[in-house]
């Protein structure tokens, strides 16, 4: 046992891990953090970053053609995924000392190994040395869903797609969630030929309807050949080519198969048996609304509890811990109202509730618009932007918000915090709009 006694021990260095760690100890806390694979996590190292830097790349695909309509002629543009892997690879290493100069220069103990639950109040490193800590944080975050089918080794997670050494010619993805529609977008526009498989009806359930539908279809005509209602079997090696088995008898054959089947609570070998850590039915770390677990001792935030798996959930839940344990400010997390964005081509922005949740708990009244963006006539682009408010027919209040098109992640952020403040649909009608934009719309909807 180590003669230091830490105020608070952070395992795991994502978003969550960071940024209570560095709060904490700017306080004056002495902190520690063992983070094994690389500071920064999920969103950092393999997920939000290179994820968004693969967006920008896959669409200057269309600009360069689109381009044209407006008096720009090139010779045929050529793509090196190499050389773009190269580029985002010295970004994220860029990030990720950005991400260790931050805890260092605020006074955080960085162990680059795993660390283990040993007790109540201890942790023990890979190396065997334990460290007592008043508090313990747990934030090790989510790992990608298996699916236990023959020969699930051959595909490839969103772990491992950063990591690709050529551009895939051809790509069967399995799921139909933001992973899965936001790669299928992602690697068709980079030139490969995607293939979408979905056991349900239609892809991103849980989104309102019309925004399922404008995404299916918009995603279909720019090339991505969608299969609901299809069920993987097995994967199997047939040459140079990976043949999927779906349960209608279909084959489908493919260079690269990414699974994208949903993720889960990294929780195993954290050493939560040693204290008998209560867990969700999902498996992963049960937490009140301060981020407290069973034990009184530790705390989760993140997708290591699988509420909210968004980083910035895990980035305010990790404040809202540090004020609660470290400030004397009991601050629950706030998990009403989340904007989010779907990363697909074309994209979504959504805030509040679907129509059929509206529908089911108000009055409602339902504005909606499908429209060609202005710069679409000359650029021949056939793509329109559809746009949802649903208001409370009693009280006037918006009750959510759905966009899908050409800079929805960016005005969802916006409209997010009339949302908050309980704006009503009068208010909108109120605001002046900016002309000529697309966000225009959401204030001259009748
Ligand atoms: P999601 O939960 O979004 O989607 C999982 C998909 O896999 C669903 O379509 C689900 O189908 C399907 N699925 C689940 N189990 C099986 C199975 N056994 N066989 C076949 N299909 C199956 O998970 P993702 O992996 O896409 O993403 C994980 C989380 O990460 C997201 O929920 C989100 O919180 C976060 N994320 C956020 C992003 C953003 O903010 N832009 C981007 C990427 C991830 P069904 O619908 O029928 O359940």
């Amino acid at each position: 046992m180590a003669d230091d006694e830490f105020d608070l021990f952070v395992i795991g260095g994502g978003s969550g891990g960071v940024r209570a760690s560095r709060l904490a100890a700017n306080l004056g806390l002495k902190v520690g953090i063992a983070e094994e694979f690389r500071l920064g996590g999920t969103c950092v190292i393999r997920g939000c970053i290179p994820k968004k830097l693969m967006v920008f790349a896959s669409d200057y695909a269309n600009k360069f053609s689109e381009s044209e309509g407006f008096g720009w002629q090139l010779k045929s543009p050529s793509f090196s995924w190499v050389k773009f892997s190269n580029s985002m690879r010295s970004e994220i290493d860029r990030l990720e000392d950005v991400y260790k100069n931050i805890l260092s220069s605020s006074g955080v103990e960085i162990f680059k190994q795993k660390a283990t639950i040993h007790s109540k109040s201890s942790v023990i490193l890979d190396d065997g040395v334990i460290y007592k800590a008043k508090y313990i944080l747990l934030a090790t975050g989510g790992t990608p869903s298996k699916l236990k089918i023959k020969g699930e080794k051959l595909a490839i997670t969103s772990n491992e797609i950063f990591a690709l050494r050529s551009l895939p010619k051809t790509l069967t993805i399995i799921g139909g969630g933001y992973i899965a529609c936001e790669f299928a977008s992602i690697f068709n526009g980079l030139g490969t030929k995607v293939t979408l498989v979905y056991r349900g009806e239609m892809i991103l359930r849980g989104f309102d309807h019309d925004i399922r539908d404008q995404v299916d279809r918009v995603m279909r005509s720019n090339g991505v050949v969608i299969k609901n209602n299809t069920e993987i079997i097995s994967i199997d090696k047939v040459e140079d080519s990976l043949a999927v088995d779906f349960s209608n008898g279909d084959k489908q054959f493919s260079e690269q198969v990414l699974l994208a089947v949903g993720r889960q609570a990294r929780t195993e070998g954290l050493g939560l048996d040693r204290v008998n850590m209560c867990l969700t039915k999902s498996g992963a770390i049960q937490v009140d609304e301060f981020q407290k677990t069973s034990v009184a001792s530790i705390y989760a935030v993140g997708d290591i509890t699988d509420r909210f798996n968004l980083t910035p959930v895990a980035i305010r839940d990790a404040a809202a811990f540090v004020k609660t344990v470290f400030e004397g400010e009991r601050t629950p997390s706030d998990h009403h109202l989340i904007p989010t964005a779907v990363f697909t081509r074309p994209e979504v922005g959504t805030v509040g509730l679907t129509e059929e949740e509206a529908k089911a708990s108000h009055r409602t009244k339902t504005f909606k618009t499908l429209f060609s963006p202005m710069g679409n006539r000359l650029s021949k682009k056939a793509e329109k932007v559809f746009m949802k408010l649903l208001v409370c027919s009693d009280s006037d209040k918006v009750l959510g918000c759905h966009m899908v098109g050409e800079g929805a992640s960016e005005i969802i952020q916006v409209f997010g915090i009339a949302i908050k403040m309980g704006a009503k649909k009068s208010d909108l009608d109120a605001t002046c709009a900016v002309h000529p934009t697309l966000a225009e719309e959401l204030v001259t909807l009748s």
